[in-house]
């Protein structure tokens, strides 16, 4: 699979992790999605990201999840979405050696 065709995957399959969300009783906004290489620079040079990011590729969202209308910060509260994203064969922030919880990406080229 191609880029382009790894980039309209990645959005139908969000596309599929918002309505899963929401019939479960969660309410998500929109994060980050696209992001600059220069931006992608810019964090990872403040350490709080890394230059090829997968946002730059448009691989990757980040999602802001409410539970009862509350906003949640801790990446325990998103492990239902993380694992359900997961089994759509995406890569969750949850993961990473420094968790990243609303981090909801698509492989490419061995990043994640
Ligand atoms: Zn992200």
């Amino acid at each position: 699979m191609n880029l382009g065709q790894e980039q309209r995957q990645f959005t139908q399959l969000v596309g599929k992790l918002i309505t899963w969300a929401y019939a479960h009783g969660y309410e998500l906004t929109f994060g980050e999605a696209y992001r600059t290489p220069e931006q992608a620079a810019l964090n990872a040079a403040k350490g709080s990201g890394i230059s090829n990011s997968l946002h730059t590729k448009r691989l990757a969202v980040d999602l802001q999840l409410f539970i009862a209308g509350v906003y949640q910060t801790d990446t325990e509260a998103y492990k239902p979405l993380g694992e359900y994203w997961e089994s759509l064969g995406g890569a969750w922030g949850g993961r990473f050696s420094k968790p990243d919880g609303n981090h909801f990406s698509l492989e490419f080229e061995g990043v994640r």
